[in-house]
């Protein structure tokens, strides 16, 4: 089955009796269990609802298991507990998703967990692997300057090490990359944004082998970050729509940053479908569609960050992404506030940057929005 197919049939559970078209919601938290051959139970991520998901995920991922969890972070934390412990380090791109950063700079040391960040560099990841490092872990495209890393590259690194590979596939979709063909292990998503896709939902969602998923099982139940049975409802139905919400975001994406590359307002447009992008062609050679996600940086000439922001109508200042509606953000003021105001420099944050969720309006009426903003109209 094709992409759009598996969103819409994989994975739903019907019931014989009433013949339903679609997976009740079972509410339960208990289950019998005699004559079964095993134990159901929320926090072992094996409700029927969970399942349905799982099965649709890992259709789209061509992946073999998974478990879902209650918020991206919860899948991400889990994921680098189960194969990190004291002793361990960790490779890690430094732009990653500023939670996870976070995660990493304020809590490894007192886990006795070793890590080093490292640049888009395929080269640059091999160095700072280790005789201890336990984990490898990459974002593409990253957050928020959209670059590309060539995940067959860094799989193969990995293999040749006999270290575990994750990925935060996140901005990309399962529509637009599928990471385990590329020879990674483990996929993370944070489900709160294009799986769920309304902005209504947390979730995050982990797919890999049978027997990675096992051991990330292992950790997971006694952490308990599983997901209840109406958000993964709420996930299922929306998962319905992804591989066309997703279709068409992606069209409307590639035609803000075209026309905004032209703006002589617009210092520098991030967008891995622009031919000029560095990492354009390896996002091609790995991507199906480049997502979208749209950062740009103003030139600030006429319009300042802070005055541009709040001149917008249709597209909401608004933390998060993925959805149907277009959302904006300055990362320096909230993904990435946490870190230091030279941790930014270093990472290329400035001021004027700003993240752009491109949602499934029309297109002409999101960049007219940019363009009265901008005060060019
Ligand atoms: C939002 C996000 C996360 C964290 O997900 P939550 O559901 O908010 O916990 C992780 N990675 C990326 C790339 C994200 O955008």
């Amino acid at each position: 089955m094709k992409k759009d197919t598996q969103c819409v049939h994989s994975g739903t559970y019907r019931d014989r009796d009433t013949r339903g078209v679609n997976t009740p919601v079972f509410t339960s938290s208990s289950f019998e269990y005699l004559d079964t051959p095993y134990n159901i139970y929320p926090r072992y991520f094996n409700t029927p609802n969970q399942r349905a998901v799982v099965d649709k995920l890992c259709a789209l991922e061509n992946a073999e298991d998974g478990l879902l969890f209650s918020s991206g972070m919860a899948a991400i934390s889990t994921v680098m507990l189960t194969f990190l412990g004291s002793g361990d380090h960790v490779v890690l791109k430094e732009d990653i998703y500023g939670g996870t950063h976070h995660f990493v700079t304020a809590d490894f040391k007192r886990f006795g967990i070793e890590y080093t960040f490292v640049s888009n560099n395929t080269e640059d990841i091999e160095k700072a692997a280790r005789e201890n490092t336990r984990l490898i872990f990459i974002e593409s495209p990253s957050n928020p300057l959209l670059k590309i890393t060539d995940i067959r590259a860094v799989a193969e690194i990995a293999k040749s090490k006999n270290i575990v590979t994750a990925i935060d596939n996140t901005f990309a979709t399962p529509i637009n990359q599928n990471p385990m063909e590329l020879g990674i292990d483990i996929v993370i998503h944070s489900g709160t944004k294009y799986l769920g896709g309304h902005s209504d939902i947390c979730c995050g969602a982990v797919v890999s082998t049978e027997s990675l998923t096992r051991r990330i099982r292992g950790s997971a139940v006694n952490f308990g970050g599983s997901l209840n049975a109406d958000a993964c409802y709420l996930l299922e139905r929306s998962m319905k729509t992804l591989g066309i919400r997703v279709e068409r975001q992606c069209m409307n994406a590639q035609y803000i940053a075209e026309s905004l590359k032209d703006n002589p307002d617009i210092k520098k447009v991030y967008y891995p479908g622009l031919k000029s992008r560095q990492g354009h062609d390896t996002a091609k050679s790995q991507m199906r569609g480049f997502g979208a996600i749209v950062s740009f940086e103003l030139d600030g000439q006429k319009t300042g960050p802070s005055e541009f922001i709040r001149r917008l109508r249709l597209i909401t200042p608004a933390v998060s992404l993925g959805g149907v509606e277009s959302l904006i953000c300055a990362p320096a003021e909230t993904s990435h506030e946490k870190l230091s105001d030279e941790e930014r420099k270093e990472l290329g944050i400035t001021d004027g940057l700003f993240r752009l969720s491109v949602g499934i309006e029309d297109s002409a009426d999101i960049l007219s929005d940019i363009e009265q903003a901008l005060k060019t109209t």
